[in-house]
């Protein structure tokens, strides 16, 4: 497999984690996407066989029911999981679940919130949800509407938030919302509501290009009740939890596309050794070749911004900028990869018989969540002091 590839030169032990996931993946997770995607289908039982492996729980502590695995560890087993299993709607979900809420509960969240919370979603019984983004403010998400106001022992939350990632099959919300629009950035409260909380509503799923085994919806807030104990960090102090859980979400959640083009580049070299056209297999024409020698470098740089961001990680250095470098870069790599796998497929890529549109279709999405390819660069610029 071309996850061996020497871009990135593993420890034993990380390469034996990876390799342990991509066997688990192909074995359980390797069902055939189009039908989920037929279905419309988020699918329980895999999520709950990821869980039962330890996946959802991967970096976080023993004692909250995690396996407490290093980054570079969980990434491996990320890009494991990524080259085994085709459904990426799914590993979409659960790196939405991990990163997005998990991660700020475990780094902000108070020790009884993290009691409460943390066994729940590692076990996978329960499934969390991400609500920043509203119908108004996607990139200028700290110009946010949705309202909270602090009435006795409670908040009292009015508001609308879009586009949100397992919001259709979600336990837990980790939502946000500001004091007042006028406050701006310093305005801003992160609060964790669970399903059911009267006031709370999520709409039917909203259909979309890729990844669409992934369910995601709007959640509508109407005099919603909040018990003050639910504010995850302080109140007015939403920013650096947002902040944070990007900056996981931007290094990790694309460790699953590596595996994903390692998979492709297999393919595509096997396709272009056995098709012919003019008396030769047309991995022998430039032009075909130069597509895959592209795929090949693509993988090489996308595994060692990952493994790199990875390692800063877990130094606990400052990441910010290589965050969203890897975040950038792999997004579009896995985008022009997915493109190359159709056109080396040539009329077979272009049908959904093949992986490589749903591929495509998939990978596009890479480059909007999490902040666009347009705000990574902003980011990066910014990092560098422009
Ligand atoms: C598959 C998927 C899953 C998602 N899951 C979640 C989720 O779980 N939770 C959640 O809260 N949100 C989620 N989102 C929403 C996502 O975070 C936003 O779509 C994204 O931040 C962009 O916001 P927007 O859609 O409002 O676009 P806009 O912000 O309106 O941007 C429109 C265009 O303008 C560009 N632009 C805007 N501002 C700038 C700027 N300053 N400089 C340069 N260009 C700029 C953008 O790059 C884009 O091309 C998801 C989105 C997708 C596609």
């Amino acid at each position: 497999m071309t996850l061996d590839s020497t871009a990135v030169v593993l420890t034993p032990e990380q390469k034996g984690l990876r390799d342990s996931a991509l066997a688990f993946a192909r074995k359980h997770l390797d069902h055939d996407p189009a039908r989920a995607e037929e279905a419309g289908g988020f699918s329980r039982d895999a999520w709950l066989q990821c869980a039962k492996y330890g996946v959802q729980g991967l970096p976080f502590p023993e004692n909250y029911g995690g396996q407490g695995e290093s980054v570079e560890g969980t990434i491996a087993v990320m890009e494991g999981l990524g080259c085994g299993c085709r459904d990426h709607g799914l590993l979409f979900s659960i790196n939405a679940h991990m990163w997005a809420c998990m991660m700020p509960i475990h780094q902000f969240g108070t020790n009884a919130q993290k009691e409460k919370y943390l066994p729940n979603l590692c076990s996978g019984r329960w499934i969390a949800a991400n609500a920043a983004s509203e119908p108004g403010s996607g990139s200028d998400v700290f110009s946010m509407r949705t309202r909270a106001v602090r009435r006795g022992d409670d908040y009292v939350l009015d508001g609308s938030k879009m586009f949100v990632t397992n919001a259709p099959v979600a336990d837990l919300f980790v939502l946000y919302a500001t004091l007042d629009p006028e406050y701006g950035a310093a305005g801003i409260c992160c609060f964790l509501i669970e399903k059911g909380t009267p006031g709370l509503t999520v709409s039917p799923p909203i259909g979309k290009m890729g990844l669409k085994s992934s369910p995601m919806a709007e959640v509508s807030l109407e005099g919603c009740r909040v018990p003050a104990g639910n504010l995850l960090g302080q109140e007015g102090r939403g920013v650096p939890v947002f902040h944070g859980s990007m900056v996981w979400e931007r290094a990790c959640i694309l460790a699953t596309c590596v595996g994903s083009m390692a998979r492709q580049l297999e393919e595509c070299v096997r396709y272009a050794r056995e098709r012919s056209q003019f008396g030769n297999p047309i991995g022998k024409f430039q032009a075909v070749a130069n597509r895959i020698v592209d795929m090949k470098i693509r993988l090489d740089l996308s595994q060692m911004l990952v493994y790199r961001v990875g390692r800063l990680m877990q130094a606990s250095s400052p990441a910010d900028m290589e965050s969203a470098i890897a975040k950038l870069y792999i997004s579009e790599a896995y985008v022009a990869s997915s493109m190359d796998a159709v056109r080396i497929h040539g009329g077979y890529g272009y049908t959904t018989e093949y992986p490589y549109e749903r591929q495509l279709r998939d990978a596009v999405g890479g480059t909007i969540y999490s902040g666009t390819s347009d705000i990574q660069r902003n980011l990066i610029a910014r990092s560098l002091g422009l």
